[in-house]
């Protein structure tokens, strides 16, 4: 086996990455990370977001 990079799973893309940041144990990788810092209150991308960390974290409190 080669030496591989640990890799997780994005809650918001559902894609691979090896570097990202992790919200309520939840892994989020650095593009998406960079797209909900980035997005205005305003867009509706930002409600996309909001409701995808929602169910996450209510997921976690349940
Ligand atoms: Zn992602």
């Amino acid at each position: 086996m080669n030496e591989k990079q640990f890799t997780q799973t994005c809650i918001v893309c559902s894609k691979p990455s090896a570097e990202g940041i992790r919200i309520w144990n939840q892994f989020v990788c650095v593009s998406c990370e960079r797209d909900i810092v980035k997005t205005e209150v305003e867009d509706a991308k930002y409600n996309f977001y909001i409701e995808r960390m929602k169910k996450i974290w209510l997921d976690q409190i349940s």
